[in-house]
């Protein structure tokens, strides 16, 4: 027997999610707990998945199910689908799993036709209701089951507008609008070659498999990557019976938060349109008005509103994002979800329930989205007096940035490819953009509330966002904007500041973000849980500092060849490496030393008692040497001038020496502890700057802890030999401070060869590192430069590879020689440190991983730092969850 595929409302619980989708599962909640629910049912994301294998086809089973389903419908609504005198209309939406607002299809009003439209426009005595009713079927049937541009339905509506010289949708007539669906079935016809159906059921049918294949457009499959959403997840259905938000005056429909999703301000947030229709508000095609004004108008609805939302909060123990209609002043729920919300607002939420005594510490702990926390640390538009916006529009997403404006998403990502930073200013934006909305620095939009797709899709990704800014007009046939009396050009720089919903001209300061007392205390509730150390990615005595004061507890990576490219160390540096003997290149590195032990001086000093693990230099020495082109054109035209007969001479030395230095795999030829073995007077003027700068800070009365990192070691002897002259450089510098300063000496493990060498590496060294950037590269065989640019996201897309290995740690592979060479290495030396420093220390997931692997710490870029904190708590609670749940499925087994 097949698989139950069809859901009623009351047979479903929020438990049920994986196979209800989101909205199903609460829906079905929601009926439970008896509140004013239309009734309907889910199709599963399983029928999805069966509809994926069956090439595209509902089975008979599942379309038997729900004919059963809508007959069920048809007792309580007491009407009949496809009935003339009593029609049942209902509403067809996807809901998958994992929220994606916007993402997929919604298509209302269904059920109704030439005949029904007659039985509903009895029913409500209202022709031209029905017939607005039935003109939107049509457009969105047309749209989205059969794929008819949307435009081709609003210049119809236009036209009809003009001809009989209607101002708004208002002022239509029953007669007019009942043309205009003659005029949409035409065009239906024309377009498609399939008259609009009039059978309901083949309407419904083509509707479910509308809404399954809109799981796999274009929108919905760059959502699924960016947030890291499995391609084979499915999306389920909901058909739920109307209700109408477009009856009059005396009806509406909206949207409400909680909690106010951009601060976390404990009030009823929200808006709504009267005399309109599902997916109005979410579309930002008018600008609704704000809830106050509800309170007014319909004092008894908005009560009726408050307290349900209060219930709901109080039950979900969370702020929701709750749908509603209201038909002639009767209320319904539509959905109601856990809110989307700014990282400000959700660490502010999570303290305030916290401290409610509403949820725990883990509870409150885990309500942070770790990526979020990008966003708090966002800079903002500096508060100068002098800074005159030139028009204002609604905060819909805070922080501030500034961009060449961009007119579509597709001028966004090209401009961004090309390194510019844009800015995507629009009429609207619609799912469509999001690739738009991905490659801009901030959004900037003329319609739309706060809850449209740009400020939606803006605030999830923690880009600043304005919307709703009616100054804004935008001439897309002469790219320029109108702002109020200003005329921009697309390419001229913009700033926006989403959190005050300020437009300005040109650039404007942008100051570094703070801690609020609220995240502050979440990140404390986050360090009482979490067991793995948090240290920085730092290569700069500023960035040591700010990594200190977001929490770091060591610096994991202190890339030093970094250092070099500071100031005006560079020439030096190049001298340095062009040297044509060891004693050239000795004084030349006699010079650079006293350079690099101020900075490692300034580094311990802001650690003070943290360890600072210091890598020895490991790019290749080209690197640090002009682009050959450049070069070669500098010399072809002194050579046509017949000048600088010197600088043509230094010039062909210097590419003479390049061409020498050239490798044809650099990253596989000689860097890292290679470089070191080559040439070791450069890892000795390091080590050297190193203990210098550690005798004189500890001299100082501060507390150093040095530990010398050597990178890319494929081979024991390789480790052997450097830690050898790490010790002999640190007791010679160091003289009788030797027994007081005491250092450590490891490795990164970022070669295969040395994770599966792991015991034999580990007698030389006191910790590990995984360098996971490298070690991915290396696994996989990938350059990450080049898989990236040119086949990364068509694996992502054929699912050869379920994420971007660079992003997150691959644990099935990278991860297995991560295990092993952490077995192997502490069971040769049980006290090995362990840790990561590759990209993913700042990944949630990979740091899921670390904590499972007991490594001791992840090591992070600053920025990242409160992020890895509280995934790192998560990475604790998770585990202890896991634990108890194996516990209890223990407890449940039959003992044999
Ligand atoms: C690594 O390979 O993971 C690493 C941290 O080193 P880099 O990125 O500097 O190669
Ligand atoms: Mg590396």
């Amino acid at each position: 027997m097949t698989e139950k595929q069809v859901y009623l409302f009351e047979e479903g619980n929020a438990s049920m999610v994986k196979l209800l989708g989101g909205k199903g599962g609460n829906l079905a909640e929601m009926t439970a707990l008896g509140l004013p629910i239309p009734p309907g049912f889910t199709i599963t994301t399983d029928a999805c998945k069966s509809y994926y294998k069956q090439g595209g086809q509902l089975s008979g089973e599942l379309q038997s199910e729900i004919r059963r389903a809508i007959s069920t419908l048809e007792k309580v609504k007491d009407s009949r689908f496809g009935d003339a005198n009593q029609p049942l209309m209902v509403s067809v939406r996807s809901g998958s799993v994992t929220s994606m607002p916007g993402m997929m299809d919604t298509i209302l009003n269904l059920g109704l036709n030439d005949e029904t439209v007659l039985g509903l426009a009895r029913q409500t005595a209202s022709e031209s209701f029905a017939y607005d009713c039935y003109r939107r079927l049509i457009a969105m049937f047309g749209e989205i089951v059969l794929g008819i541009p949307s435009l081709l339905f609003s210049q119809q509506l236009e036209n009809l507008k003009i001809h009989a010289g209607r101002e708004s949708d208002g002022e239509i007539t029953a007669g007019e609008w009942k043309q205009l669906t003659g005029v949409y079935q035409l065009l239906v016809k024309e377009h498609s070659g399939i008259d609009f159906p009039q059978d309901v059921y083949q309407q419904l049918n083509m509707a479910v498999r509308a809404v399954f294949r809109s799981w796999n457009n274009a929108r919905a499959k760059v959502y699924r990557r960016l947030y890291s959403i499995p391609h084979d997840q499915g999306t389920a259905v909901n058909v739920q019976a109307m209700v109408f938000g477009n009856k009059g005056e005396d009806s509406g429909t909206g949207v409400l938060f909680t909690r106010n999703p951009s601060t976390g301000a404990k009030e009823l947030y929200g808006e709504y349109l009267i005399n309109a229709q599902g997916e109005d508000v979410v579309a930002g095609l008018r600008t609704p008005r704000r809830l106050a004004e509800l309170r007014e108008g319909m004092p008894e609805v908005y009560d009726h509103l408050a307290a349900l939302a209060s219930g709901l909060e109080a039950h979900y123990r969370d702020m929701q994002d709750i749908e509603f209609t209201i038909e002639n002043r009767t209320l319904y729920l539509l959905q109601t979800r856990s809110g989307k919300r700014t990282a400000q607002a959700a660490v502010k939420i999570a303290v305030d329930l916290y401290e409610a005594g509403e949820i725990t510490k883990e509870e409150a702990v885990c309500r942070i989205d770790a990526g979020h926390l990008d966003q708090l640390l966002h800079r903002s538009v500096a508060p100068l007096e002098e800074l005159k916006p030139l028009a204002i529009g609604l905060p819909a997403s805070p922080g501030g940035a500034s961009g060449m404006i961009a007119l579509d998403a597709e001028t966004a990502e090209a401009w961004k490819q090309n390194g510019s930073r844009v800015m995507l200013v629009s009429a609207e934006t619609s799912p469509e953009d999001i690739h738009g909305i991905l490659a801009a620095e901030g959004v900037l939009t003329a319609q739309g509330g706060m809850t449209s797709h740009a400020a939606v899709v803006a605030r999830g990704m923690g880009k600043p966002c304005v919307c709703g800014c009616d100054q804004l007009s935008i001439d897309a046939e002469e790219r320029i904007i109108y702002l109020g009396d200003h005329i921009l050009k697309e390419g001229d720089v913009l700033s926006i500041d989403g959190t005050s919903g300020r437009v300005y001209a040109g650039d404007v300061p942008l100051s570094d973000p703070e801690m609020t007392p609220e995240l502050l205390k979440l990140l404390g509730l986050a360090d009482e849980i979490r067991e793995l150390k948090i240290y920085a990615n730092a290569d700069t005595p500023q960035d040591a500092r700010i990594s200190r004061e977001l929490g770091a507890e060591g610096i994991g990576l202190c890339r030093t060849e970094h250092m070099f490219f500071t100031g005006t160390r560079l020439p030096t540096v190049q001298s340095m490496i062009l040297a044509d003997s060891r004693e050239e290149r000795l004084s030349l590195l006699e010079r650079i030393l006293p350079m690099q032990q101020s900075d490692f001086e300034d580094m311990f000093k802001a650690m003070n008692g943290l360890p600072m693990t210091i890598r020895l230099l490991d790019p290749p020495l080209h690197e640090f040497l002009p682009n050959l082109e450049q070069l070669g054109e500098q010399l072809r035209r002194l050579q046509l001038t017949g000048g600088g007969l010197e600088e043509q001479k230094r010039l062909k030395r210097m590419i003479a020496k390049i061409r020498s230095l050239q490798e044809k795999n650099p990253m596989l030829g000689l860097r890292g502890c290679r470089l070191g073995i080559q040439f070791p007077e450069i890892y000795d003027m390091q080590i050297e700057a190193v203990f210098r700068a550690a005798k004189t800070t500890a001299h100082n009365g501060i507390e150093v802890r040095p530990e010398i990192m050597i990178p890319l070691v494929g081979d024991p002897r390789e480790l052997k030999e450097l830690r050898a002259l790490v010790d002999k450089v640190a007791s010679e510098v160091l003289g009788e401070a030797f027994k007081s300063i005491s250092y450590r000496v490891g490795t990164m493990i970022e070669v295969p060869r040395a994770a599966v060498m792991a015991d034999k590496i580990a007698e030389h060294a006191d910790f590990f590192s995984f360098g996971t950037n490298d070690l991915t590269q290396m696994t996989f065989g990938y350059s990450r430069d080049d898989a990236e640019g040119k086949f990364l996201n068509s694996y992502l897309d054929r699912n050869i590879l379920s994420g971007n290995p660079f992003q997150m740690l691959d644990q099935e592979g990278v991860g297995k020689l991560i295990e092993w060479a952490v077995a192997r290495g502490k069971e040769k030396k049980s006290f090995l440190k362990t840790g990561l420093c590759g990209e993913h220390g700042g990944d949630q997931s990979s740091i899921f991983f670390c904590q499972q692997t007991g490594l001791d710490y992840v090591s992070c870029s600053p920025y990242r730092i409160p992020y890895a904190r509280m995934a790192a708590a998560q990475a604790v609670i998770a585990a202890r969850d896991e634990a108890a749940n194996k516990k209890a499925e223990a407890v449940i087994l039959p003992i044999e």
